[in-house]
């Protein structure tokens, strides 16, 4: 998934939902997950609540990952964010330098990739996990971030959104697949198109009070801190206009 290595894939593998969220918040004994994915025509489908207290289940983890992967460059992205993560998922608010918003932007396609992988129909391109392993943040993965107005009764969402889009005047469907991680008040939307063609930055809700946008940095705002949380929280009911 993420190398050329010829492995048998074991027991191990990448969490999604990671253990040190698991350790921060305890050890949960309601729904802890939701699962859900959208299809284009906006069907709803593999909604599946998973009550739990290990949140670190097989379901939750991609086993395609090799041992050196898995011990390296995928445990130093969860490593080298957890903490700006974590702090932003409890709700604390902050000044996110450029290297801290390529480090959630790392993490946030990381966990997408990983999610599209375990689906049994994923969409996401499986050069994507190489790429960004080997570069760091994708530029045309575009990514954002939320805050959920309190925390949900679920301690984690994972919503894969895959729809079409037209461009101004034009009926080219323009496919995209758009994954939105929740955990606690933070809110990740990770967003490629998969096929067609559109500009990243029509992926990401510039200048939206309730989206703080981190990935790619704009031209010439390589430099830029930006503030989380954005001006408005995300609601149930305005979720859907941010997945
Ligand atoms: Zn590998």
């Amino acid at each position: 998934m993420f190398c050329d290595s010829d492995f048998v894939p074991g027991r191990r593998g990448e969490d999604i939902i990671p253990d040190w969220y698991g350790k921060a918040i305890g050890r949960p004994n309601d729904v802890v997950v939701a699962l859900r994915t959208i299809a284009p025509d906006g069907t709803t489908t593999g909604d599946r609540l998973r009550v739990s207290q290990t949140i670190a289940a097989t379901e939750f983890r991609l086993p395609d990952v090799c041992p050196d992967c898995n011990n390296g460059p995928l445990s130093a992205i969860e490593r080298t964010s957890k903490e700006t993560l974590l702090g932003l998922m409890d709700g604390q608010g902050r000044v996110l330098a450029p290297e801290d918003q390529r480090l959630i932007a790392a993490w946030a396609q990381l966990k997408a990739i990983t999610y599209d992988a375990t689906q049994t129909s994923p969409v996401l391109p499986r050069s994507l996990g190489k790429r960004l392993l080997a570069s760091g943040p994708i530029r045309e993965f575009g990514v954002m971030l939320g805050k959920y107005d309190s925390r949900s009764p679920l301690e984690v969402s994972l919503i894969r959104h895959h729809s079409t889009l037209s461009m101004n005047g034009t009926q080219q469907p323009v496919w995209v697949s758009r994954t939105t991680l929740i955990f606690g008040n933070l809110i990740l939307s990770a967003a490629i198109v998969v096929d067609g063609w559109l500009p990243v930055e029509f992926l990401v809700h510039r200048d939206v009070a309730e989206a703080v946008d981190i990935w790619p940095p704009k031209i010439g705002d390589e430099r830029r801190s930006v503030s989380w949380p954005p001006a408005e929280l995300i609601t149930a009911s305005t979720l859907p206009r941010f997945v």
